[in-house]
């Protein structure tokens, strides 16, 4: 069961490494990149929220179905290879803030496919087809105890990762 930590850490981080260490256009990413990178993953669970509101009109949506569908991140990709197409650099970094976007969502799905513990599994092919999907493997060890314990080592090695590669301290 990845928790709201996880999704936005793992999404912030691996764009981050993906930044600093392969992408041949760093001057496409900005402060923001990272930010909305963080925001997409976990932009999913927005279904959680949503179905709050919507109680309070009597209205019902289930959670983990449209905002869960591969679909849903590829969207994102539109408005991307728009802004990508202007070549101007600040179109273009518009467009890396789509395209982090696709990937945080892509991210989240991978991540509750994989691990969640809940029965109902996701329904990636909604509206299409009301099929569940997941692979719950690791369930007995993913514990939320567990879970946030990982999620504070992870955010720990990263941190440092930071601190060695740009020095954070020195701004602080
Ligand atoms: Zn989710």
């Amino acid at each position: 069961m990845p928790l709201a930590v996880t999704h936005v850490i793992t999404s912030i981080i691996l764009v981050d490494l993906y930044r600093d260490y392969i992408s041949r256009h760093r001057h496409y990413f900005t402060l923001h990149t990272v930010f909305i990178a963080g925001f997409a993953g976990l932009l999913p669970d927005i279904d959680i929220l949503l179905g709050k509101v919507l109680g309070f009109f009597g209205e019902d949506i289930m959670h983990r179905t449209f905002t869960h569908t591969p679909l849903f991140g590829l969207l994102f990709l539109i408005p991307g290879f728009y802004f990508w197409t202007r070549r101007k650099l600040q179109q273009r970094r518009i467009a890396v803030y789509f395209f982090v976007t696709t990937f945080g969502i892509l991210l989240h799905i991978l991540l509750d496919f994989l691990f969640t513990t809940d029965a109902a599994g996701l329904f990636l092919l909604y509206p299409f087809s009301m099929a569940a999907y997941d692979m719950n493997i690791l369930s007995s060890v993913l514990t939320p105890t567990f879970a946030a314990g990982l999620d504070a080592i992870i955010l720990l090695a990263w941190l440092w990762h930071e601190e060695k590669k740009h020095k954070i301290s020195d701004f602080i």
